[in-house]
């Protein structure tokens, strides 16, 4: 029987999973953790996401995810707010969410667990690649209970995130962009009258808070990579002050008062790469383990699903004929990485943008920060920045779900 076997039940793997199944495709998907609340990974679809996920056709199941619809983006530089944008105008009929990303994988596995041809083992661990033949053959797996298991199938797939033991093993070379940042997480009570997103940048740092799915308020502190060290050696209360003097004196107050109901403190080190090829005969990679997307403007989760849908649009056909000719199934995975590039390369390299000037903590960078203020709130340049960015938003490439 031909099958295929996805490691890695995160965005890529999950939604793949579920497609291939639908179209009765043999499918096991094995996933290292027991439960999806594992750390912070993100929750904010772009409108590029949710058309991905509108492809399931099962809109009424997702709309059960938790999830909060912003209803406004402000900005503001050295304190002050220069420019506040209404969501639902700007967006219109294609909005961006905050989503519960647990909520999200367990509604996609529970969905493809209603396929006879789906197979899950939920807290296996993949330890090593089956080779032969210059082909990857499949799998050795830890399952959940301590024993070892050997898994066989015409394709690996790797959506096993950014250590990706399919990249390593594959000898895919990651080749590495520069960021400049690392990220601060951590969640708190909601401020009553907070609304959406915000940003504060100024004097070479960036804070972005948003209301989250559970109405609490999300807080990511930008810095310089390298600087985590000296944060933490600082401790907790140095940190709040410095955020608490980054933005207006409002919402600082609220930081102080809040300070001891910091919850899920995590640090992100921030990492933008995409590995040389995508694949080697018989195994291929998507997701953050074909390239670890940087946290700016939000794209991992969604160009993640994007990955999925191209890589069922040529692997259905090729599972579905009577007979599967690997030669056919390996040019196909050839092709999906040079579908996939057209869209990653320029969204990575868009990414790699704003960092460079909202931390740069130099008198040109100061000067950088004022003149985009200043642009940015003339109405023209509002709309034509707007609309060269929607590739944050809709994506680069048009990508449907053809199979
Ligand atoms: C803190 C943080 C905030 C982020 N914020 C956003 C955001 O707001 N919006 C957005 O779009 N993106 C965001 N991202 C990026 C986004 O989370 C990732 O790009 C996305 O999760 C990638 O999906 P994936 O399925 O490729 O990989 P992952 O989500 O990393 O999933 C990989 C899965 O593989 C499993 N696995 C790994 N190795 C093995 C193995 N050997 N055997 C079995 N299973 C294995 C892991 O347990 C994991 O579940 C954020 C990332 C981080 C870290």
């Amino acid at each position: 029987m031909n099958q295929v076997i996805i490691i890695g039940a995160g965005p890529a793997g999950a939604y793949l999973s579920l497609i291939l199944s639908q179209r009765n495709i043999p499918v096991i998907l094995i996933e290292r953790r027991k439960s999806f609340d594992r750390e912070f990974r993100g929750e904010i679809l772009m409108p590029s996401g949710l058309e991905a996920l509108r492809y399931l056709g099962i809109d009424e199941k997702l709309d059960q995810v938790s999830s909060h619809l912003p209803g406004h983006m402000k900005f503001f530089l050295n304190k002050k707010k220069i420019v506040e944008i209404n969501l639902k105008e700007f967006l219109g009929a294609q909005p961006l969410k905050a989503i519960s990303q647990v909520e999200l994988l367990e509604t996609l596995v529970r969905e493809c667990q209603q396929h006879p041809c789906f197979k899950f083992y939920r807290g296996a661990s993949v330890k090593s690649l089956i080779k032969k033949d210059n082909r990857v053959r499949g799998v050795h797996v830890l399952l959940d209970n301590g024993s070892k298991k050997e898994i066989y199938a015409d394709l690996v797939i790797g959506a096993d995130g950014r250590n990706s033991i399919v990249r390593r093993q594959c000898d895919l070379t990651p080749y590495e962009y520069n960021t400049p940042m690392d990220i601060v997480w951590c969640k708190l009570p909601k401020q009553e009258d907070w609304h959406g997103v915000s940003a504060y940048a100024g004097q070479g740092n960036l804070l972005i808070a948003y209301q989250t799915w559970d109405d609490q308020l999300q807080l990511g502190w930008v810095i310089l990579k390298n600087q985590f060290k000296d944060l933490r050696e600082q401790g907790i209360d140095a940190w709040v002050e410095l955020m608490a003097d980054h933005v207006d004196p409002v919402f600082g107050q609220h930081l102080r008062q809040n300070k001891s109901s910091m919850s899920n403190q995590f640090f992100l080190n921030s990492v933008s790469d995409c590995v040389e090829r995508w694949s080697v005969p018989g195994a291929m990679v998507i997701g953050d383990a074909a390239h670890t997307m940087s946290p700016v403007g939000g794209q991992g989760l969604n160009i993640a699903m994007r990955d999925a849908i191209v890589s069922a649009n040529y692997l259905v056909p090729i599972f579905k004929k009577d007979t599967l000719y690997l030669k056919d199934l390996d040019e196909a995975i050839k092709q999906i990485e040079v579908d996939r590039m057209k869209e990653v390369r320029p969204i990575q390299y868009k990414q790699s943008i704003p960092p460079k000037i909202i931390l740069n903590q130099t008198l040109l960078g100061s000067l950088a920060r004022r003149t985009i203020a200043l642009l940015i709130k003339l109405p023209f340049v509002a709309r034509v920045a707007g609309k060269n960015n929607n590739d944050f938003l809709y994506g680069k490439t048009k990508i449907e779900l053809t199979v």
